[in-house]
Formats: C-alpha cells, sequence, structure tokens
C-alpha cells in the first residue's frame, strides 16, 4: 500500500536489522536515504537491488513534495538515514509530518537507535528520562544548560569526538562534578566502550585517552 515506512537501520553491527525492516526494504518502490554510497552498501549486504535516492538536511525542503506526489501516485517509500532510525537527531520528521499533513498513512519499524543502548548499560535509572539529542553549537547552548540544571529526569545527549571534553566541561559547570554520567562510544561496535562515574572522573579519563568514535552521554537527573 502507498505510504511512508521509516525504517531503522544499524548503529554499527549490520547484524541489527530486523527482518520485517529487511522485507520492507526489498518491498518498497523507492527508499530515501541520505548518503547514497553508504546506503548502497548496506544494501548490497542485504541483497537489496537499486531503488535509492538522497534525501538529507540539505535537500529534504526542496524534495519533500515531489516525494509526496509519488506516495499520491501509488509508491510506497522508505526512509532510512545512515544510521540508527529516522527522525532522531536525523533527517525524517519533515517528510513524516507532510505525510500527515496530505493524509498519507506512515509507519515507524521498530528497530536500532543509539539512544537506548545508551541509556541502559549507563546503569543510570531509566524509569523517567528526557533525550536531549545534540546540543546547540553556539546560539541557545548557555540557555539550554541552564534549564537542564534543574532537569529530575536522567538525560541522554548525542556527542562528536572533537566536542566531548568541551560538553563534558560544561555540563561540569550546570550539573556540578559529582554528577553521576556515563560515556558510550561505539555501541555495538568491536570497540564498544562505556566509562562510568562522576563528571570529575570521566573529564579525567577522558583526557587522557584521545576521544574516537560516536558518543551517546547519559546525566542522572537532579536528586529531588
Ligand atoms: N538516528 C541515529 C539514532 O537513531 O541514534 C542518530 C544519528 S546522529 C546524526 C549520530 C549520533 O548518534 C552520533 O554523533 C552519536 O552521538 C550517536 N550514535 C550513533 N551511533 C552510535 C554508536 N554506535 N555508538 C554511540 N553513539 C552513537
Amino acid at each position: 500500500m502507498a505510504k511512508l515506512y521509516i525504517v531503522p537501520t544499524p548503529i554499527g553491527n549490520l547484524d541489527d536489522i530486523t527482518i520485517r525492516s529487511i522485507k520492507t526494504l526489498e518491498e518498497v518502490d523507492l527508499i530515501l536515504c541520505e548518503d547514497t554510497r553508504r546506503s548502497k552498501k548496506l544494501l548490497q549486504h542485504l541483497n537489496i537491488n537499486g531503488k535509492l535516492r538522497s534525501h538529507h538536511k540539505f535537500n529534504e525542503h526542496n524534495e519533500v513534495d515531489t516525494i509526496i506526489n509519488k506516495i499520491k501516485e501509488g509508491a510506497s517509500v522508505a526512509i532510512i538515514s545512515d544510521a540508527g532510525t529516522p527522525g532522531i537527531s536525523d533527517p525524517g520528521f519533515l517528510i513524516a509530518r507532510t505525510c500527515l499533513n496530505n493524509d498519507i498513512e506512515i509507519e515507524c519499524l521498530p528497530g536500532p537507535t543509539a539512544l537506548i543502548p545508551g541509556l541502559l548499560v549507563s546503569g543510570i535509572s531509566a524509569d523517567k528520562f528526557v533525550f536531549e539529542g545534540f546540543l546547540p553549537i553556539k546560539k541557545g547552548r548557555k540557555k539550554r544548560l541552564s534549564n537542564l540544571s534543574s532537569e529530575e529526569r536522567t538525560m541522554i545527549f548525542y556527542e562528536s569526538p572533537h566536542k566531548l571534553i568541551r560538553t563534558l566541561m560544561d555540563f561540569k559547570a550546570s550539573f556540578g562534578s559529582n554528577r553521576r554520567i556515563s560515556v558510550s562510544r561505539e555501541l555495538t561496535k568491536l570497540y564498544e566502550e562505556t566509562l562510568r562515574g562522576t563528571i570529575s572522573e570521566i573529564i579525567d579519563s577522558c583526557e587522557k585517552k584521545k576521544p574516537k568514535g560516536e558518543y551517546v552521554i547519559v546525566v542522572e537527573g537532579i536528586e529531588k
């Protein structure tokens, strides 16, 4: 049936894709992806041919109406991103919302995303949590951190290796040096590693060894 499927793909380990995701990618008429070269490799691994169309944060606004028309004409379309679940710190939200505005059905298949394994291996409460994604680099960063300084729920952030230490320093200023955090890198990959401790302890460890890979940071909420 003509609709949009949001299809999660592995965040490292290529075995982490569901049978239903593979079937859906085989059956759809078109697969939207961020980087065609990268997604081609995944599809080759899954023995799925062609059908890729570039759809990333720089062209999604220009592309969205064309895609909507294709679905209205009867095409079934899947969106994937470079890794994990589209729409989670990745393109996906705009096309999903535009489908809904046009009475086109959307379906999100469950699957890989970095925030959940990052949270669960942290050892910090997963009862209530808030996903903050990437902090703003400049504008709005201070305000966001200041708002979060009284957050009681566990907080989850994404960060790249070259900004990790700066972000941990900002956390120390906002949350205090003794707040418990965890820093996970390369989840599901060969060199998966999680450091757990106070913000000060984790900064010490990260300064000793140059950060490498992609990171999920989990911060304990403030005590009530
Ligand atoms: N859509 C993805 C998801 O569902 O998690 C997130 C995409 S976002 C552009 C990329 C960020 O996700 C990385 O900078 C890192 O913070 C996090 N990430 C993705 N894969 C990861 C992994 N294998 N280990 C740790 N963090 C990861």
